[in-house]
């Protein structure tokens, strides 16, 4: 990339302008034509690929308000960026202002007090290892390599959800910088309605630079890993699948998976490319007792592996990370199910059995449990009644028959239309504003619009899954 590229030119910023921020910002402010642009313009989806006109590589509080009213000033296009792995790349642009919140990756631990801050620029792997030194986690995401920003403000599902609820169950506070570079804390006791918002509502009302989590007692050691089984037996393997959930405690989190067995190292060779169905799941609780209640599923018909043992929560927190590398081509499409019919089975194997790319996979995340039990208007996350949350994921590791993959992932999804029953926001592409009020249903929808049009009544955080003011 060079400065010869016209998505970089259509932003008019003077040299002077650009030469004042610098003066004014301790982090880096990073041009087309400085070292280590193409890295940082860089986003995790391999697809996606912008070049904004500058990028701002904030350290704090202070730099985030800089840049903020420096997009404000100059009427640039924003984009904020926690992890980078907003499904569609929204955490880029072209030509505009890249806020980027990477460099803030500080997490304070206190133990006594079960409570753990965390800026807006730190990784799950990175917050996880923290907290797993004292024996306690936040409920956060399956990949490690993904930001605790974005992901939190979805409302973020992984696995120990069941047993303690969404990442947002678990945020006390969030401090946040508004569109005119305000800050602003929000919390049950301080602008409260904001503080419902920003529990599902995205990065739609201003830059959150840190947030505050309580901490649950959680291993080290769990009882976790996956069983896996030939395509050909996904029908039986699903029945028993859904009868043995029935009643399970909320420690046990499970996610199926449908995709080509992966070339690692705990794969045998002789079943790699194969396609298979396996059980992933996490005890989040005593290890014998999980052992004891995962012994039936692991027993069922014949499995071609199985990986379960004893292990560091945080190994476990990296099992999806070499299936979902940087820079490979992602495409998502998600839905939420109210239930496993032999209907939604019968989708489910005969599309499994389609799977081409190595890459390809499909996620069946089980809800339910203390996600369930918190009232779905005390946050601003919706779906919290949803059975089951499907992400079909068509990806390549190259633009090399991706639309392949996307044409599968979207067949998938189009034959689950009717059970369809809602959609978590953050498993979104760029799907346009109906399905973004899918995802919060109308009257939430109505709220989140007349909260932003308080905090951000031009739209100047309009690079998400955009609520517009109203
Ligand atoms: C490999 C992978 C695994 C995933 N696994 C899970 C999972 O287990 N559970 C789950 O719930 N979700 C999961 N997701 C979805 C994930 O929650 C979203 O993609 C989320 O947006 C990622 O957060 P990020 O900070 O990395 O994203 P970014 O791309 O940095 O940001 C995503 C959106 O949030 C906005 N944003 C980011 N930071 C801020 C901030 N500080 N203030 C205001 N707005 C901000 C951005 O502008 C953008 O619109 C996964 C995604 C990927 C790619």
């Amino acid at each position: 990339m060079g400065t010869g590229d016209t998505r970089v030119r259509s932003t008019a910023v003077g040299n002077t302008a650009v030469a004042a921020l610098r003066a004014s910002f301790e982090g880096e402010v990073i041009g087309p034509a400085d070292d280590g642009y193409e890295e940082h313009r860089r986003v995790w989806n391999g697809s996606i690929d912008r070049c904004p006109a500058l990028i701002a590589r904030c350290t704090g509080v202070d730099d985030v308000r800089t840049a903020v009213r420096f997009g404000r000033e100059h009427q640039l296009t924003v984009a904020v960026r926690g992890g980078g792995h907003s499904f569609p790349g929204l955490s880029t642009c072209d030509g505009g202002l890249l806020i980027d919140l990477r460099p803030m990756n500080g997490v304070r631990v206190d133990p006594d007090a079960r409570v753990v801050g965390v800026q807006a620029g730190v990784l799950l792997g990175e917050l996880d290892q923290r907290t797993q030194e004292h024996g306690l986690a936040v409920p956060a995401g399956i990949v490690s390599h993904t930001g605790v920003a974005g992901l939190t403000l979805g409302g973020g599902i992984g696995w120990i959800m069941r047993k303690y609820g969404l990442t947002v169950d678990s945020l006390e506070s969030a401090d946040l910088v508004t569109a005119d570079g305000e800050f602003v804390r929000a919390s049950e006791d301080e602008n409260a309605e904001l503080f419902w918002g920003l529990r599902g509502g995205g990065g739609n009302f201003g830059v959150v630079t840190d947030f505050r989590f309580r901490l649950h007692p959680l291993g080290p050691q769990v009882m976790a890993g996956a069983t896996f089984w030939s395509m050909d037996e996904a029908e039986r393997v699903l029945r028993a699948y859904r009868d043995w959930i029935a009643d399970c405690p909320d420690e046990l989190m499970t996610i199926v998976v449908q995709r080509l067995a992966p070339a690692l190292p705990v794969v045998p060779a002789e079943l790699v490319g194969r396609p298979v169905i396996a059980v992933v799941a996490c005890y989040a609780g005593n290890v014998d007792e999980g052992e004891e209640v995962l012994r039936p599923m692991r027993g069922f018909g014949s499995p071609v592996l199985d990986l379960f043992a004893p292990k560091p929560y945080v190994v476990h927190q990296q099992v999806f990370d070499p299936s979902f590398r940087h820079g490979c081509w992602y495409y998502v499409r998600s839905c939420d199910v109210a239930a496993l019919t032999d209907e939604v089975i019968d989708v489910v194997a005969e599309h499994g059995r389609q799977i081409t790319s190595p890459l390809s996979s499909i996620a069946l995340w089980q809800m339910g449990g203390a996600v369930a039990r918190v009232p779905d208007d005390a946050t601003a996350f919706s779906g919290r009644s949803a059975g089951f949350t499907f992400n079909i994921n068509g990806n390549t590791a190259t633009a090399d028959g991706f639309d392949d993959q996307r044409q599968w992932a979207r067949r998938y999804w189009t034959a689950l239309a009717p059970f369809h029953t809602g959609v978590y926001v953050n498993f979104l592409m760029e799907e346009g504003g109906t399905r973004v009020r899918q995802a919060y249903g109308d009257a939430k929808y109505r709220r989140l619009s007349a909260l932003k049009q308080e905090y951000d009544p031009s739209n100047s955080f309009r690079l998400n899954q955009n609520i517009p003011p109203g």
